[in-house]
């Protein structure tokens, strides 16, 4: 048997065995490559610095009534970014699947009226386009963690992302999500904690109180903390968002529905609006104390 493979094999259309990026000399994300806070400005409003900035919105767009009740429920309590999902990742292929080009339509809407800059997922490459003309910051959901050809499309389009920790990410795997962002050449990442699966079933998810200080020790970026979905429980949202704050996250994003009862998704987990209200006043209460501001 012949075992030189290499004869009468054509040449040419040889593939290119280089990395996209040449490695830089410390990981973009990492405190050596940016020894000081980085602060994102989405319109005035800061995320990162001594600022602590909270979004809140309902976990999906359902109507039109729905959307500007609660967008001005949170509004009037504080929250500087309103966030609604238009495109939603459910577990069952049967439960609702978001209201897509329509409800990003309608929190356009809504930032026309309020202001307000716009956060909301993406899933997929091919809706970056829509939903990059109604969002001020694209969401890249906890099941995407780790979908890089979608972190580096999402980070070409130069648009601030919040990007969420994989429910089985550790933290180095996280700040390897968001390294694919800033090799992009985009800076503008937000990370955000939004627990975690452990064996403990009580929540929904195990909100990991340490990754907060580790990541502001060993990166520049923004964090921001999820109780709602780290728990599953409006019950226990205010703790975890209070507990978030103390540990020293830069904001929040929280739940909120002007009916939870009767939401079409993550109801269980979504504070009404006066309940959000009434966490708004003790985050200003205990601000001080921690030498944070509220945005
Ligand atoms: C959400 O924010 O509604 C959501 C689906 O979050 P996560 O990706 O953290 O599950
Ligand atoms: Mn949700």
């Amino acid at each position: 048997m012949n075992n030189d493979t290499s004869c009468n094999i054509p040449s040419g259309c040889e593939i290119d065995l280089s990395p996209a990026h040449a490695k830089p000399a410390a990981m973009l994300y990492s405190r050596k490559a940016q020894a000081t806070d980085t602060i994102i400005d989405i319109n005035g409003v800061k995320i990162g610095g001594r600022g602590f900035a909270v979004i809140a919105g309902p976990c999906s767009v359902e109507s039109r009534q729905q959307l500007f009740a609660t967008a001005y429920g949170v509004h009037a309590a504080g929250a500087v970014v309103f966030r609604g999902g238009a495109f939603k990742p459910r577990t069952s292929p049967y439960s609702f699947q978001g209201g897509g080009q329509k409800a990003l339509d309608l929190l356009k809407d809504v930032n026309r009226e309020l202001h307000i800059p716009i956060i909301t997922e993406v899933m997929d490459t091919e809706d970056l386009e829509a939903v990059c003309q109604s969002a001020d910051i694209l969401q890249i959901g906890s099941r995407n963690c780790q979908n890089f050809s979608l972190l580096k499309k999402a980070g070409r389009t130069g648009k601030p992302i919040l990007l969420k920790r994989g429910y089985m990410n550790t933290v180095d795997e996280f700040l390897l999500s968001a390294e694919y962002i800033l090799a992009e050449g985009n800076p503008n990442v937000i990370l955000c904690e939004r627990g975690i699966r452990t064996f403990e079933t009580s929540t929904r998810n195990t909100l990991d109180i340490a990754a907060i200080p580790v990541l502001k020790d060993r990166t520049h970026l923004p964090v921001v903390v999820d109780p709602s979905h780290a728990c599953g429980h409006s019950q226990y949202v205010p703790a975890l968002a209070k507990a978030a704050m103390a540990a020293g996250a830069d904001g929040l994003i929280v739940e909120v529905h002007i009916h939870p009862e009767t939401a079409l998704c993550d109801g269980e987990q979504s504070l009404s609006p006066n309940q959000f209200a009434e966490l708004m006043d003790d985050l200003r209460i205990m601000a001080p104390a921690l030498n944070r501001k509220l945005a």
